[in-house]
């Protein structure tokens, strides 16, 4: 992991850098909910990103990452444009964004280490561009200036994604990266932006997170079709959002098509079972939690068409084994990753069943680690 020595490695002699981290996440049901003003209940994982930081005396920011080449750069005399490397256009909106919010910004040397997979559904992204707010508020001086927090700046974080790196991101990512506690769940509603953790505490239970190492990207067609569905549906079924519609209404609806049908029907399912799942979590039913995520793979391969023959496989392999709860596609989908909730004695057995089917249907590995609810960003030293 990054330290001070690579620091100076990167930027040369001098003080001791302070260190952020920020968690990537895992969204545990509530899947294509966010921009249909529903649910989600995501949890932090516990792998990361740190940020190394030093304020500098002039007004430049200069941004290294240990897992991307080039250098970004930012003055904060004046406007800030998106450029070269694009990885570091995260860092570089975040930044245009607190420059306009008024925050009292200092230069900086600014170094990235993350174990978070990139592209893999993980919210490396999110983890980068909270990473990067907190980084810039130690360099400036906490507490001296409006500093946006909570929902505020999760929203800037959210910003400097799609307006810097084009990447239509929903309000879940850098909310639950920013605001997660440990050994917890949070159930966000997407639509006032209010979240509530759930507890998930017990030493037994644990979410295994396994890579199908197939990258999607979500500025790729499928995902902006399935946003227009929805709001085509909505259109037609006079809602506001999906978050409106009831399940018979979807079914009565006479100007929908079948592919707005079931488009619909997904979500207006998945909000209620993402509700339903976090009841089950607060009285501990794993059982009945894990009974809803199979649902929600179901309806998102089935009705929301955004599954694919990797995620499908290790959920089948996953599916009616001795300590697994239940297990689904998590994230956009397209590739992945894919989640088991499963009882901690029993993890390591569906962890190597579950690679060694994959291994064998698809002759490459499926790297699998098990997580629990971490905490939300924070300052290290
Ligand atoms: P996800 O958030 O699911 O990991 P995204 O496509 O939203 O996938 O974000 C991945 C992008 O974030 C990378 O292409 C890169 O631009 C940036 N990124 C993530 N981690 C790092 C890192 N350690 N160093 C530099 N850029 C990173
Ligand atoms: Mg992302």
């Amino acid at each position: 992991m990054v330290n001070e020595s690579r620091f100076h490695c990167y930027f040369g002699p001098g003080e001791a850098p302070r260190v952020v981290r920020a968690p990537g996440r895992v969204n545990l049901i509530g899947e294509h909910t966010d921009y249909n003003d529903g649910f989600v209940l995501p949890i932090a994982i516990d792998r990361q990103m740190r940020a190394c930081v030093r304020p500098r005396a002039d007004r430049l920011v200069r941004v290294r990452s240990i897992g991307a080449d080039g250098e970004g750069r930012a003055d904060l005399d004046a406007p800030v444009e998106p450029g070269e490397p694009r990885w570091a256009n995260y860092v570089l909106g975040v930044i245009e964004g607190l420059r306009r919010a008024g925050a009292p910004l200092r230069g900086a040397d600014l170094l990235l280490d993350s174990t978070i997979p990139t592209g893999g559904g993980l919210s490396s992204s999110a983890a980068l561009t909270v990473a990067t707010a907190l980084a810039m508020r130690l360099a400036g001086g906490e507490g001296r200036g409006p500093w946006p927090e909570g929902m505020a700046l999760a929203r800037l974080c959210q910003h400097a994604e799609h307006a810097f790196a084009g990447t239509p991101c929903g309000i879940m990512d850098p909310s639950i990266v920013l605001l997660a506690r440990a050994g917890a769940a949070m159930l966000l509603d997407c639509r006032t932006g209010e979240p509530r953790h759930v507890p998930l505490a017990d030493p037994g239970v644990v979410v295994l997170v396994c890579d199908t190492q197939v990258r999607h990207e979500l500025n790729d067609g499928g995902y902006a079709a399935r946003r227009a569905q929805c709001e085509s549906a909505a259109a037609k079924l006079g809602v506001a959002a999906l978050r409106d519609a009831g399940a018979r209404q979807v079914e009565a609806c006479g100007s929908l098509t079948d592919v707005e049908r079931r488009r619909a029907r997904h979500v207006v399912g998945e909000i209620a079972r993402t509700v339903e799942a976090a009841a089950a979590l607060q009285r501990g039913d794993y059982a009945a939690f894990g009974r809803l995520m199979d649902a929600s793979h179901a309806s998102l391969r089935d009705d929301y068409e955004v599954s694919c023959g990797e995620l499908d496989a290790i959920v089948e392999a996953a599916a009616g084994r001795e300590g697994v709860y239940g297990a689904r596609m998590t994230g956009g989908g397209f590739g992945g990753c894919a989640i088991i909730l499963a009882r901690r004695d029993a993890a390591d057995a569906v962890a190597d069943a579950v690679a060694s089917h994959y291994q064998a249907a698809y002759g490459r590995r499926c790297p699998i680690f098990a997580t629990r609810p971490a905490a939300g960003a924070s300052v290290v030293g």
